[in-house]
């Protein structure tokens, strides 16, 4: 006869043991983390059994405040960047504004002598007319009574004028 296991007499083996690498304890050869010192036993998390919180925070601290200052140096680059960028806009625009000044008072220059050719070619006929008036006196003919006024008129209003435009 042959003898069919059912399976329920079955022996259960004994739990296989390791000892942890922390504290030396038994434990499961399963167990993720010790039941007595709680240190990881396996996977990436080990790597926490051997550094502290503090020196962690430290070490994040540390990053952290070499980010900010990378950042704020990077940042203050660019706003110096912008500063001479800006300068030299600036530089330019009074370049600019120098140029259009110094050409501006050049045209002024220019029109003023013109205005002063303008007058004295206006101040020698007033003077021609002027001769020419008193020599039809002299003369006793040339102008009537009539041309002699409007001639003196005339002459009176160049006067007037020339006397209102002198130079500024
Ligand atoms: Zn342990």
């Amino acid at each position: 006869m042959v003898e069919v296991s059912d399976g329920t007499n079955q022996k259960i083996a004994p739990t296989p043991l390791r000892m942890c690498q922390y504290c030396a304890e038994e434990i499961k050869i399963s167990a993720k983390v010790c039941r007595y010192c709680s240190g990881i036993q396996r996977g990436f998390f080990r790597f926490f059994n051997h550094i502290r919180i503090a020196e962690v925070l430290s070490i994040v601290l540390s990053v952290s405040l070499l980010v900010f200052a990378i950042a704020q140096f990077k940042r203050a680059q660019l706003q110096l960047s912008e500063a001479r960028e800006a300068n030299s806009k600036a530089q330019k625009a009074l370049d600019t504004a120098t140029n259009t000044e110094v050409q501006a008072s050049e045209i002024e220059k220019r029109v003023f002598a013109a205005r002063r050719d303008v007058l004295e070619v206006v101040q020698t006929i007033a003077e021609v007319a002027e001769i020419l008036s008193h020599s039809g006196e002299v003369m006793g003919g040339g102008l009537d009574e009539k041309n002699k006024a409007l001639l003196k008129k005339r002459l009176d209003l160049m006067r007037d004028k020339l006397a209102k435009s002198g130079p500024r």
